[in-house]
């Protein structure tokens, strides 16, 4: 493994084909899945780790967000990632950048809870796409709508990195990893898993006919006697990320809900 914080010092020669993990560390088991597949289609892993300022709220996380390089880094080279390309704040934005916008599917869900996370996201995945120049680009479902941004831009710009869309990587008791659960209070972490089997209820309850919205009503309910206080809870064409009414080919049940200070999300495919 090699640690390179200059891009002078990410030399990867033409020939070679590159799979490319963006991230922003505290690295789980679902970010080394993505590794792990990044290795297996390539003859080399490039992996960056950057907790991108732009995306990030003004009352959100920046600062308290987890961050441990040395740890990052032995987990890395365990998985066989040839470069963690770790670049400072001020090498990646030396001046206001320029901004890509994404319409449409930036607008509901997230976009709305989070106004401008999915320009700071489709912006720094951009820069990294032109610095890295992968082949191949790896991301995770469990963040189904960021997967759709990111699909939608490479298409409308003409990018040429094939993306890869890898399934959601969970704990044994169901809650989907993330590097935010280490948020989670011992009692919250109880009581986290429960957004999982709700989106498995309900997936099985629509599989078999049962009306869409009283359905996710149900699910929003329970989940908020149990204390999470819900952001959405809906059905999507993933397509679109189009609410929509009736279960077609392609459909996601998505959610958000906060826990305490933590907001999780998670999705399933019907
Ligand atoms: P992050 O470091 O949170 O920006 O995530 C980096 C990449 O890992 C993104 O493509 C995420 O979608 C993906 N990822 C995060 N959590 C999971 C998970 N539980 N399973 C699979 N992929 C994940």
């Amino acid at each position: 493994l090699r640690i390179v914080s200059r891009l002078a010092d990410l030399n990867l020669t033409a020939s070679s084909r590159v799979g490319f993990v963006p991230t922003m560390g505290a690295f789980h088991a679902g970010h080394l899945r993505l590794m792990e597949r990044a290795k297996e289609d390539n003859d080399l892993c490039v992996v960056s780790l950057f907790v991108n300022p732009t995306q990030f709220g003004k009352n959100e996380d920046f600062d308290k967000y987890p961050r441990d390089l040395d740890r990052d880094a032995m987990l890395a080279e365990e998985v066989g990632v040839d470069y963690l390309f770790a670049p400072s704040v001020s090498d990646v934005y030396p001046r206001p950048s320029t901004t890509i916008r994404v319409p449409v599917v930036t607008e509901m869900w997230e976009g709305a809870q989070r106004p401008g996370h999915f320009d700071g996201v489709a912006t720094v995945v951009c820069k990294l796409f032109n610095m890295v120049r992968p082949q191949t680009a790896y991301f995770g479902l469990k963040d189904l709508q960021q997967c759709i941004v990111i699909k939608r831009m490479t298409e409308d710009l003409n990018m040429a990195v094939l993306l890869k869309f890898e399934p959601t990587v969970r704990e044994a008791d169901g809650l989907a990893m993330s590097s935010r659960n280490v948020y989670l209070s011992g009692n919250e972490r109880q009581v986290a898993p429960l957004i999982y089997q709700e989106l498995r209820r309900c997936r099985a309850a629509l599989n078999v006919g049962e009306d869409v919205a009283s359905e996710l009503r149900r699910s929003t309910e329970s989940l908020g006697a149990a204390g999470f206080s819900v952001d959405y809870f809906a059905l999507v064409d993933t397509e679109t990320m189009h609410h929509i009414e009736k279960p077609v080919i392609n459909a996601a049940i998505i959610a958000a809900a906060k826990l305490g200070s933590t907001r999780l999300i998670d999705n399933i495919l019907l």
